[in-house]
């Protein structure tokens, strides 16, 4: 009997940019396109057409994505645009005129109806299987999960509530499904992210649905407590210090979700986090901090700041550093403040000089790294679970990461005689010897 010989399906390439948010919208596009009978390809040459899911939150980030679509051009010719910088089409056109299709961010139906238009698959009935599991970006063992889209704040440095819209949260019984597969698919550790995870489910009234037979409500805390019982590892990012996270860090002391919480705190300074129009208000936050830290000891708190924010006073920057020295945060990342075009913090008056940003960011840096590095000298001689990343057989070593570190943004676990383990393994691991950002150890057994 011949076989059904299919024609090959064309191929598709992507770069994607910008942040984890942007990556699961590129990981949506091309789980469409896998499903609309498409194939990947790793390289430009490959390619029959080429995505480029742009981000266009600060001007360098803008450069960086016309670039990449001027690279993508050079390198293949056939080329479709999509993401945050998609809503300006006309400077894309401007500079790029052969560019064969322009859309925003989550316009997945016309980014796929351009793909079909540019490079069309072949009729077969064959092409048509939904895949098992989503087509994923980031490693198997961990996978981001979006759990809504949009923002309800108007900070005033930021304009993705213009380019996102308002909150739309996704119903928990759709999150919880995907979550289940993505385990089923090897997923060992899910992150969880949105503009807002704290604000999840209000926009939708927190009206429960059905999920195995119990009512789930559209909660962060519900939403935490059933990822708990599906993930060995659930992180949340993206959180702010409302009142209600207090329920999130029991859960944590449970050991359903990680003792971790990303809160973009961005300044201290009452004058400059009104200026910013941020959503959570300093005052009762060290107070907060400590309450989390009677109920979880281990709890690891990151957060981002921005130094030079228009009208910041010197006085306002030792603020910010008195306070993180009472705050004692494990992981911080500080940006120079940048004006983004459409930002209504552009019109704010007192711009700070450059040379004083530089100044202020190195000295947050100076004084952020001397704390985290004490935080992480005194976990030499425990144990640790750690999940791996990465084994070097050859060398027995392996790279992971403890409960406090995030993929991509924080530090990591360097392993020795650990040439045994696999990547996904959660394994308990004595510290041996620390730095500034990294632990050094050796596996003593497995975890979970
Ligand atoms: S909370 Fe503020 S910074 Fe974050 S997305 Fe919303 S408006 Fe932007």
């Amino acid at each position: 009997m011949t076989e059904t010989v299919l024609p090959s399906p064309p191929r598709v390439g992507m770069v994607s940019l910008g942040c984890p948010k942007n990556l699961v919208d590129s990981e949506r596009i091309l789980t469409k396109l896998r499903a609309d009978g498409y194939a990947m390809s790793p390289d430009y040459a490959g390619a029959d057409v080429v995505l480029v899911n742009t981000c266009g939150f600060l001007d360098s980030a803008k450069e960086e994505s016309l670039e990449a679509i001027g690279e993508a051009i050079a390198e293949n010719g056939r080329v479709i645009v999509t993401g945050c910088m998609g809503d300006e089409a006309a400077a894309i056109r401007a500079r790029f005129p052969q560019v064969l299709a322009i859309s925003g961010a989550h316009q997945y139906e016309s980014v796929v109806g351009a793909v079909h238009e540019a490079a069309p698959v072949p009729p077969s009935p064959f092409l048509d299987l939904v895949p098992e599991r989503d087509l994923k970006l980031t490693p198997r063992h961990y996978s981001y999960l979006k759990i809504s889209e949009g923002c309800n704040h108007r900070c005033s440095f930021c304009i993705i509530p213009s380019i996102r819209g308002d909150l739309v949260s996704r119903r928990p019984d759709a999150i919880l499904r995907e979550a289940e597969k993505l385990v089923a698919a090897g997923t060992r550790e899910l992150l969880v992210i949105s503009q807002d995870t704290s604000a999840y489910g209000i926009d939708i009234r927190n009206e429960p649905r059905l999920w195995q037979g119990r009512e789930v409500r559209p909660h962060m805390t519900d939403l935490a407590r059933e990822l708990g019982r599906i993930a060995p590892w659930v992180r949340l990012h993206y959180v702010y210090p409302y009142p209600h996270v207090d329920q999130v860090v029991p859960l944590m002391a449970e050991g359903l979700v990680l003792p971790y919480l990303d809160i973009p705190f961005q300044h201290a300074a009452p004058n400059v986090l009104r200026a910013m129009k941020r959503p959570a208000n300093e005052a009762k936050v060290l107070e907060r901090l400590r309450g989390w830290r009677a109920i979880c000891p281990d709890i690891a708190i990151r957060s981002s700041f921005v130094v030079g924010f228009p009208g910041e006073t010197e006085a306002d920057f030792e603020y910010l550093l008195d306070w993180l020295d009472e705050a004692q945060l494990d992981r911080v990342g500080a940006f120079r403040f940048e004006p983004v075009a459409g930002a209504p913090a552009n019109a704010l008056p007192d711009p700070v000089p450059e040379e004083i940003k530089e100044e202020r960011y190195a000295r947050l840096m100076e004084r952020t790294a001397a704390i985290s590095a004490a935080k992480l000298q005194a976990k030499i001689g425990r144990t640790l679970e750690v999940i791996i990343d990465a084994v070097d057989a050859e060398s027995g070593g392996a790279t992971g990461r403890s409960q406090a570190d995030a993929p991509e943004i924080d530090g990591e676990v360097q392993l020795r005689d650990a040439g045994h383990l696999s990547v996904g393994d959660i394994v308990a691991v004595e510290v041996e010897d620390a730095d500034e950002h990294d632990l050094y150890g050796v596996p003593v057994g497995s975890a979970r």
